[in-house]
């Protein structure tokens, strides 16, 4: 699946602090070492020792690209550690996220296509890619990461070591954004002008919508056993943590969980 250069992004109204539950905001810090290479960083920078692409790295990035590359990485790393057989089997236990995933672009291209491409792609405002950071899933990364090529996911790692200016989301290339599959907060965000727009225009819209955000907390609210919940105990099983495990770390999504009876 190629990523959707349309641009239309995300631009979430929280910070990528805020607790993904809708909760309080809880720590980013989950167990995951602050130092790489047992170098401390400077207040809200991290410093790496980048031993891959010695050409293209650099040698400072933000807390948040290095969180992002950590769980890419352990992603990475975990598949390969799994196997050629367990990750044929992990393709098929997302394929219904996959069609989930078809079916918003096939609405996205019918009725968002157009004012997306002429208001934010064709004028270079990409406005829904504007945030430096994004709130992600470890889900997503393990989506993506099932269905990229190396030579796709190495490109998002060169992004990530690359210094970010701020004024956008670090996975926006020249054309359009690095993921193969982007993060689900992406794909699921429309704008509120554009959707005053289609909406008065095709008012079949606005319920095909409410539809797909209906199945989008299928796969990732967890008052009931949810794929994103199931991606990351996989790797929880490894013995991994990344700080992108908001469905087992978040206190908010915990709650949920609990209170849903599943812990
Ligand atoms: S990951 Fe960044 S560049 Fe990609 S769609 Fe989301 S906000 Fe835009």
């Amino acid at each position: 699946m190629q990523s959707d250069t349309r641009l239309s992004g995300k631009w979430e109204k929280s910070s990528r602090k805020k607790d993904p539950s809708g909760g309080p905001i809880f720590s980013a810090a989950f167990g995951i070492p602050l130092t790489i290479n047992g170098l401390s960083p400077k207040p809200g920078q991290r410093r790496i020792a980048v031993n891959e692409k010695p050409q293209r790295a650099v040698l400072e990035m933000n807390e948040y690209q290095q969180e992002q590359l950590d769980a890419l990485k352990m992603v990475r790393h975990g598949l390969m550690q799994l196997g050629e057989a367990r990750r044929k089997k992990l393709i098929e236990t997302v394929g219904d996220y996959m069609q989930f995933r078809r079916l918003v672009d096939d609405f996205l291209n019918r009725y968002f296509n157009e004012i997306c491409t002429r208001t934010c792609y064709q004028s270079r405002t990409s406005a829904c890619c504007a945030r430096d950071s994004i709130i992600t899933f470890f889900a997503d990364t393990v989506i993506d990461a099932l269905h990229a090529t190396p030579a796709q996911l190495d490109r998002l790692e060169t992004k990530l070591c690359r210094v970010n200016a701020g004024h956008r989301c670090v996975y926006l290339g020249s054309e359009g954004c690095v993921w193969t599959v982007r993060p689900v907060v992406c794909a699921m965000f429309l704008c509120d002008r554009a959707m005053d727009t289609v909406f008065r225009r095709a008012p079949e819209a606005k319920g095909l919508w409410a539809s797909l955000r209906r199945q989008e907390k299928k796969f990732k609210w967890p008052d009931r056993p949810v794929l994103f919940d199931d991606l990351e105990k996989v790797f929880l099983d490894m013995g991994c943590q990344s700080t992108l495990m908001h469905l087992n770390l978040s206190p908010g999504l915990l709650r949920v969980k609990k209170n849903a009876g599943l812990m």
